[in-house]
């Protein structure tokens, strides 16, 4: 063990604890995980974060370079060349960027440093005062290197004032629990996983990173990076701390050091869980990940808004044209090239273009630019772009033209109306015949004529609500007619899903005038017009009187249940793919 400070030789040999915290907060922890321990060295990167933080990169560039050295980590000496410390990571460097945060904080430096680590472990963290004093005693190694910083005018103030801060941030007292979620936070981009706090910039933790993969491990960086594949750092009081960039973060904590200075338990465990999970920086699976969920076309799924025959037609001949792409995941640029690649594939082939974005959790502001050229090159190519699902995401600027809905079905509806007449929407008109003898056309038109009542509606107007008896059927003349019901959707609410909508031409009501029992739903007239209704009671008259007749209506509308049956057993059925 480390003696050369006399409180460090105090410590539990023994002691040896693991902890790896997840970048979704998820903690594994075994042994001596909530011994406490001093943080020495492996408060070096953070302490350069914070100074790249407070200061910005040219100012603490000017006081510390960012190369490896060849030289022991507590060598007396500067860089020939620049006149300053090689790095952060060696006790020059680190003395030098904590002086420098001394300097621009003064009195409050302290509290502030301390605030800092605590945001990162997510705990109060503290000062073992009997491991600072042993330091503070002992230190004169540090000592000479803080005056010989003085000389260089490397540090430009008193030197025992920055050096009294190193001494403190190496003396703070953290567990193995501790390090691991500081590691973690170096994970997530400087966002701690625990708390969801924002403590650095993803710039800042790059840079830490790289010092930490380059000069981490003292002089044993070069073989932990060829073999373990990790940014990490170790400390003199038996820590180990690494990073899996944007996965996990790894502590260990066992006091026994080897030759180069580090826990000799620290290095053999974070060797076997690197090799055994598989996670070497440089060995990574080029196909971890796909951005598309499913790829299809509207001849595959179709949107609710029911179509007439010829409408229905030209959707199976040329519904290939509508391409549907559903995306998922966190879009990065690999993710993003392989979309576009995708999107560039379609649209050889593609009429309309309908991106849904309800599984992308999110996409890295990189990607927007790349997105927005390839849709304005569709554009140009004349291939609309419809947009789904997409409020929960900050859309770029740029997509805010195209058009965009929040639930699928209407984005679907849109697609298809663009492919079949070129406009968003359609409000189709009103054929000069009453729309009543296309349904019903075997029906005998003299029994059926005085029986058909035409009802004018309003926009927004109910024909049927739920609940009500079911004593009339309807057929629509003009106008668009809509059935909605409230579905328990995945979050747990409930909204309003569209379950059909009916166009001219069509019957609808006729589940409760066949069956009697009260009406399942609303029926309402989105766009206003006129519809035809046919009385229970007048039915019932037809019953008694010509029930040949009646029987032709049933049949009549047995075929137009069977065929709406038959479309939405094939759209459950391609769900079931989803
Ligand atoms: N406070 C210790 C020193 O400066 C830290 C050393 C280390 O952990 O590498 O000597």
């Amino acid at each position: 063990m480390a003696d050369y400070i006399p409180e460090l030789a105090r410590a539990n040999p023994d002691h040896f604890g693991i902890v790896l915290a997840t970048a979704d907060g998820r903690i594994y922890a075994v042994g001596d995980t909530d011994v406490p321990f001093t943080i020495q060295s492996i408060s070096k990167p953070f302490s350069y974060g914070l100074a790249l933080k407070l200061l910005g990169r040219e100012q603490v560039q000017r006081k510390v370079g960012v190369e490896p050295s060849g030289e022991a980590f507590n060598a007396i000496s500067l860089d020939p060349q620049t006149g300053i410390p090689r790095n952060p990571m060696i006790n020059a460097g680190a003395i030098a960027t904590t002086a420098q945060i001394s300097h621009a904080i003064g009195a409050d430096a302290e509290r502030l440093l301390l605030e800092f680590f605590s945001d990162l472990a997510n705990r109060p963290l503290s000062i073992d005062q009997a491991v600072y004093r042993s330091e503070c005693e002992s230190g004169h190694r540090n000592r000479a290197i803080s005056h010989l910083l003085r000389n260089a005018q490397v540090i430009e103030t008193d030197p025992e004032q920055g050096l009294d801060l190193y001494f403190r941030q190496c003396a703070i007292s953290i567990t193995c629990r501790d390090l691991a979620v500081m590691a973690a936070t170096l994970a997530c981009q400087g966002s701690n996983p625990l708390s969801g706090d924002h403590i650095l910039e993803p710039e800042i933790v790059t840079r830490m990173l790289a010092l930490m993969g380059t000069c981490g491990m003292y002089d044993y960086a070069g073989h932990w990076l060829y073999d373990v594949g990790m940014p990490a750092k170790s400390g003199v009081a038996g820590g180990v701390l690494a990073v899996v960039p944007g996965r996990l973060g790894i502590a260990t904590y066992s006091p026994r050091l080897d030759a180069y200075g580090n826990s000799s338990r620290g290095i053999a465990v974070c060797e076997e869980i690197s090799q055994r999970l598989g996670l070497h920086l440089y060995n990574q699976n080029p196909g971890l990940t796909t951005p598309i969920r499913r790829s299809s076309n509207a001849t595959f799924q179709q949107s609710r808004r029911l179509r007439n025959t010829q409408e229905e037609s030209q959707l199976a001949e040329q519904g290939g044209q509508v391409r549907i792409l559903h995306a998922q995941g966190v879009i990065d640029f690999a993710d993003c090239e392989l979309l576009l690649a995708e999107i560039q594939r379609l649209s050889n082939k593609a009429r309309v273009l309908l991106l849904d974005l309800v599984q992308v959790t999110e996409v890295q502001p990189l990607c927007w630019p790349l997105l927005a050229t390839q849709f304005e090159l569709l554009r140009q190519r004349g291939i609309p772009l419809v947009l789904s699902r997409c409020q929960h995401l900050p859309l770029d600027p740029a997509l805010t033209p195209y058009p965009r809905y929040s639930s699928f079905d209407e984005a679907l509806e849109a697609a298809e109306n663009l492919l079949l007449g070129g406009a968003l929407h359609s409000n189709p008109e009103a054929g000069d015949q009453p729309s009543w003898t296309h349904v019903l056309k075997d029906v005998d038109p003299e029994l059926i004529e005085p029986m058909m009542r035409l009802r004018r509606l309003e926009p927004g107007e109910a024909v049927i609500e739920r609940g009500q008896a079911g004593d009339s059927l309807f057929i629509a003349q003009s106008g668009l007619y809509s059935t909605t019901v409230d579905l328990q959707e995945l979050d747990g609410q409930f909204r309003a899903t569209r379950m059909a909508t009916f166009a001219p031409g069509m019957c609808f009501g006729e589940i409760a005038f066949i069956s009697g029992l009260p009406r399942s739903a609303d029926v309402i007239c989105t766009t206003g017009g006129f519809c035809w209704e046919l009385l229970r009671e007048d039915f019932d008259q037809l019953r008694l009187h010509h029930p040949q007749a009646a029987i032709q209506l049933l049949l009549a509308l047995a075929n137009d249940l069977g065929a709406k049956l038959g479309r939405t057993n094939v759209q459950l059925s391609l769900m079931e793919q989803l």
